[in-house]
């Protein structure tokens, strides 16, 4: 059937993100609930023609471990995106809930994932370009699916100025400049699976209290591959100690979400950011060698360098990986104790 956004009763804000807002919706027809992204673009109607014509593949997407799409349609000046409802959320609100999430549980997430990525790929030939901790959703079912991929060009191209695909997730040789490939997922996957595991953004470890840079927003325009070639070209300072870049990161937040690329010590920062994560060692999972096979894993994901690195259908055959897929945890009775 065809969505109709009249059919579409508003019930409530589920989250903002940069390029706009997800709402709780009931389709008035056959009652089903369902989110609705409305993002905020900045394009010509032939334009907006063209993102409807990509967005329809995402109807050939069918797998347990993507979120389904129901449809989109032009709301002016908004696109609308209707997609299934995940009734237990996003792991970022999850964690930010109730805290750092058990090893096993975490496990499960990462096959879950890396299941996802695989058939996106084998199937579609889409690699995703943004996972992290709030494209991860969960449902009291105890299912674990990905949403918000990269399927249109022309949408990330029209959501006006704005940074898409959070730089803090974005893998050594995306900073550096190298077009998008399947092992970038795999490094942002790393990043998010210690991310829920330690219960906060990794690169904050120097931090005393429970910062919350995981949905860290800036607006650094030229998101295009090969747009920051160079650092050095930027006249940036060598590295300062760990903590600077995340201190100065979340300081700044409190005074404005987007600061453009050009002045202020929010640009800095985000840079300082950026140069941390080519220059600096990987983050690691738990030093203390807590869960060994975990460990491996993610340190695999965290490979600087991409040609080290896994595909996702490589480290579904990962020692941990395949522990995980069959482990005893139960998602179902997880989901009902928060
Ligand atoms: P960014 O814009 O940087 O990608 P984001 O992923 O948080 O950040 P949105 O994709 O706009 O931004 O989503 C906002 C929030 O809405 C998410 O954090 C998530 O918690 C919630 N959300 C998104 N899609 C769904 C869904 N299908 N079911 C339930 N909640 C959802
Ligand atoms: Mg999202």
């Amino acid at each position: 059937f065809e969505l109709r956004n009249e059919d579409l009763k508003d019930l409530h804000e589920l989250g903002q993100g940069n390029g706009g807002s997800v709402k709780k919706v009931e389709h008035i027809p056959t009652g089903k609930f369902m989110a609705k992204k409305i993002v905020l673009i900045d394009a010509k109607p032939a334009v907006r023609k063209q993102i409807l014509r990509e967005l329809q593949i995402l109807h050939d997407c069918n797998s347990k471990y993507i979120i389904s799409f129901w449809g989109a349609f032009l709301a002016d000046p908004n696109i609308c995106i209707c997609m299934e409802f995940a009734d237990k959320g996003s792991l970022d609100g999850i964690y930010k809930k109730i805290g750092p999430i058990e090893i096993d549980v975490v496990g499960k997430v990462a096959f879950a994932v890396l299941e996802g990525l695989t058939y996106l790929y084998d199937a579609h030939r889409i690699i995703h370009r943004d996972i992290k901790p709030s494209n991860i959703l969960f449902n009291s079912e105890g299912e674990v699916k990905i949403c918000d991929f990269g399927v249109s060009g022309e949408l990330v191209n029209s959501i006006a100025d704005t940074f898409v695909g959070t730089s803090t997730y974005m893998s050594p040789e995306r900073i550096q400049g190298s077009p998008y490939s399947v092992k970038s997922d795999v490094w942002s996957l790393g990043i998010s699976l210690i991310e829920i595991a330690l219960g906060r953004f990794p690169f904050s470890e120097s931090l005393s209290d429970d910062s919350d840079l995981s949905d860290f927003e800036g607006t650094l325009s030229p998101a295009r591959p090969g747009s920051m070639n160079s650092l050095a070209a930027l006249g940036l300072p060598p590295a300062r100690k760990r903590s600077s870049a995340a201190a100065t990161l979340k300081k700044d937040k409190r005074k404005s979400k987007g600061v453009s690329l050009q002045g202020g010590a929010m640009t800095m920062s985000i840079l300082e950011l950026l140069q941390h994560i080519v220059n600096e060692p990987a983050p690691r999972l738990t030093p203390e060698g807590r869960f060994p096979e975990a460990e491996a894993f993610v340190d695999s994901c965290l490979l600087k360098d991409p040609d080290e690195r896994k595909t996702p259908k490589d480290l579904l055959n990962d020692s941990w990986i395949v522990y995980s897929k069959t482990s005893p945890v139960d998602l179902k009775a997880w989901a009902s104790t928060f």
